[in-house]
């Protein structure tokens, strides 16, 4: 290792590599990393973090509304500016980055604001300053980008989330193609600021994947809130106007819209990398192959996060890094609990989700207890609030366990944490109902329900 200017050098300054990297300095090894962009990666700089600061921002327009229910007059009518709201996301995000920053200059690792890419296994280019450096240990952690469906015309006229954070107004008309976490998360936020938004999608319902309630849910939800669904179908063209986008769909209609969003998907960062040059291999849609210890098909180079297979999820890039550095360079030998992972989709009202949903679990158990529980939550008693909250357990009825544990409403996301904890640790149903009740809460709904449905593996075929 000695032989190397580095016993690590990490590729992508996103939260998986800025934490290997950090936790590998504090081991002992000499570390360097290299970020072309800002460092914080997707989750920081454009993804998690501000959409979540975009989703508070949104909601206020509902609590405006609700306020009336409870006493509150509120002077005139709220105005909002975007520019304002833009400007103090990016003041927080310049704070974090500059936190990510420090926290790897107090480590010790070298930083180096450049792109790198191999020129063979061991040794990288500095695509900047032209050095060459070469290092022992190498990880992947160049992360994703949003998609473009490239074979549309007008698709440079688009936007993807991207940019969506940096546009210098809000539009009015959005429209935005497909229907996964970035699509709904858009929706929510361009209509709760006051957009008319249209979704297309090319798949009947929103969010593949998710358990069937919770696409229901969402949808129902949207389209009372006035967000417009235009589902099974694919864009054909898009044309820009003096007056804005025009999206035309392959059923022969087209809509008008300021801006036209692309969400549909992301692939990994791998291009111009030199993954050949290292003897690194990709698999299905270019990520590149890892095992169990997120090696490569190269023994010395490593990969986490968006760049390799997987959930698309900061906190599985993190625990990646994380336990890659304390194995490669402390010895410590815990591999990363993969199994239950919890994930929220900050919809308005919004999904929280952990474990198999219903579908998943009819082919995996013969027999499942299914609770469910729709209910208007307490507070739209008063502000008279018409989207329902739904709850739902997935019981396998032969060891009483709890494998699916499903939400959509206010505190999804917070709540669903929780379960996954209790989850891991293999709760069951009578673990649940053996719990006290906290009462009034919408979450006391999940160790209270009583009324199931059973489903059989044959009910499944
Ligand atoms: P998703 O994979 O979630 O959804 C992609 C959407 O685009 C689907 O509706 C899909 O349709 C549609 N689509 C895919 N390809 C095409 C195509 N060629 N033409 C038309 N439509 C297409 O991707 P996202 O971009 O929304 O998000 C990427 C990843 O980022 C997620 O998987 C997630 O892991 C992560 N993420 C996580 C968040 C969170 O934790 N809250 C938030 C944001 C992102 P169909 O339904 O037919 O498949």
């Amino acid at each position: 290792m000695t032989n190397y200017d580095y016993d690590l050098f990490v590729i992508g300054g996103g939260s998986g590599g800025v934490r290997a990297a950090r936790i590998a300095a504090t081991h002992g090894a000499r570390v360097a990393i290299a970020e072309e962009y800002r460092f914080g990666g997707t989750c920081v700089i454009r993804g998690c973090v501000p959409k979540k600061l975009l989703v508070y921002a949104s909601r206020f327009h509902e609590e405006f509304e609700d306020a009336a229910g409870f006493g509150w007059t509120v002077p005139g009518k709220p105005t909002f500016s975007w520019q304002d709201l833009i400007a103090a996301k990016d003041k927080e995000i310049t704070r974090l980055e500059a936190a990510y920053r420090s926290n790897l200059d107090k480590a010790g690792v070298e930083i180096f604001h450049e792109r790198a890419e191999f020129s063979d296994p061991h040794t990288l280019r500095l695509i900047t300053s032209g050095k060459t450096v070469t290092a022992g240990k190498i990880l992947v952690a160049t992360g994703g980008r949003a998609n473009r469906v490239a074979d549309i015309p007008g698709v440079e006229h688009t936007i993807t989330s991207d940019e969506a954070f940096h546009l210098t107004e809000l539009p009015q008309r959005v429209l935005i193609n497909g229907g996964g976490y970035i699509g709904v998360e858009f929706a929510g936020i361009f209509a709760g600021l006051g957009a008319k938004v249209t979704m297309v999608n090319r798949s009947p319902k929103l969010l593949r994947g998710f358990d069937e309630d919770m696409r229901d849910a969402v949808m129902a939800a949207y389209r009372n809130q006035g967000i417009e669904l235009i589902t099974g179908v694919n864009f054909s063209r898009f044309e820009k106007t003096s007056n804005g986008i025009v999206g035309h769909i392959d059923n022969g209609t087209s809509i008008d819209a300021d801006q036209i969003m692309l969400a549909v998907g992301r692939s990994p960062n791998v291009e111009g990398l030199g993954l050949d040059a290292a003897g690194v291999k990709v698999g299905e849609g270019n990520r590149i192959l890892v095992d169990g210890e997120q090696r490569t098909s190269a023994p010395h180079i490593f990969a986490v996060g968006d760049v390799c297979d997987g959930p698309d999820l900061t906190p599985v890039a993190i625990r990646e890094g994380h336990i890659f550095a304390d194995r490669e360079f402390a010895g410590q030998t815990r591999l990363a609990d993969f199994k239950t992972i919890p994930t929220a989709v900050f919809s308005t009202p919004e999904i929280g989700t952990v474990g198999l949903t219903e579908d998943e679990a009819r082919a995996k158990y013969t027999t499942l207890h299914i609770f469910k529980s729709s209910f208007r939550p307490m507070k739209a008693t008063l502000s008279g609030g018409e989207t329902k909250m739904v709850m739902k357990l997935i019981v396998d009825a032969a060891s009483d366990r709890v494998v699916g544990c499903h939400l959509f409403g206010e505190a999804a996301a917070e709540t669903v944490q929780a379960i996954a904890i209790a989850m891991r640790l293999g709760a069951t149903k009578a673990d649940f109902d053996q719990t006290m009740a906290l009462h009034p809460s919408a979450a006391e709904e999940l160790v209270t329900m009583s009324d199931f449905e059973t489903v059989t593996a044959a009910a499944a075929e």
